[in-house]
């Protein structure tokens, strides 16, 4: 008899495969176990809304997991910025343990639980910065530092690129994970995108395995160092 935690290493593994990405097992371990100990304590404490592990396999675990072939080296510096319930940087941290990830989030009580559950399932290239993003890109550590900036379901792409950019080295990316339609949102955040230094150049589309449902990876390259007075007070960066 396989056990419940095989048969979801199996359907991630299985759903994997379909978007041409393939994990060792205990990789797959790890995950599944994140799986479960992320919707144990989301009984108390609201991490996801998602809790059906079908689901799950697919729009946390999978959807994080969709940027690995734009990934281009092992040994990147990448910034999650508004990590929330560890997506998708806990997932690519496990999947690329050579990368080494820092998962920044404003609510501390949420970053401490994902914490707590990332030592539990053993992964270590994992700082966690609990911080505003437009106040963090501020530290002389942080600013153009990063290969790579990425970032779920924290804001539209105008406001995003400045929350992002500013964290990003020149040469490095942020890449948004988006959904259709996107054009607008596209064309409106143009403008503050060359400003911050950076230019979209690609937006590749794609279907999560299990639930078909449609997903959008812009990838915005940094080409000049953000500006110094990037990014504005949050109250600013809203409004204009
Ligand atoms: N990326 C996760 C969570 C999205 S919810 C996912 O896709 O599931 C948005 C998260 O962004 C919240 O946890 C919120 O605390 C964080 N956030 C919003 N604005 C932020 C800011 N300016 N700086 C840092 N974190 C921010």
């Amino acid at each position: 008899m396989i056990t419940q935690s095989q048969k979801y290493q199996n359907i991630l593994e299985n759903n994997l495969k379909e978007i041409d990405i393939k994990l060792s097992q205990p990789k797959l371990e790890a995950l599944v176990e994140y799986m479960h100990l992320l919707l144990k304590v989301n009984k108390s404490i609201n991490l996801t809304r998602i809790v059906h592990p079908e689901d799950f396999i697919d729009k946390h675990l999978i959807d994080s997991l969709t940027i690995l072939p734009l990934i281009k080296h092992s040994d990147q510096n990448i910034i999650d910025i508004g990590t929330g319930g560890g997506f998708p940087g806990i997932p690519l941290a496990v999947a690329t343990p050579k990368n080494k990830f820092v998962l920044l989030d404003s609510t501390g009580k949420k970053l401490r639980v994902v914490e707590q559950i990332a030592n539990e399932i053993g992964v270590k290239n994992i700082t966690f910065v609990h911080a505003r993003a437009e106040e963090a890109s501020r530290l002389p550590a942080y600013r153009d530092h990063f290969d790579y900036a990425i970032s779920r379901a924290v804001a539209e792409l105008n406001i995003l690129s400045e929350l992002c950019l500013p964290f990003v080295k020149v040469g490095g990316e942020l890449i948004a994970y988006k959904s259709e339609p996107i054009q607008k949102e596209m064309a409106k955040a143009e403008d503050i995108i060359e400003k911050l230094g950076g230019e979209i150049i690609a937006k590749k589309e794609l279907r999560l395995p299990i639930t078909s449902s449609s997903r959008v990876l812009i990838e915005i390259i940094k080409k000049e160092k953000t500006p110094e007075q990037y990014p504005r007070k949050f109250s600013i960066i809203k409004n204009k």
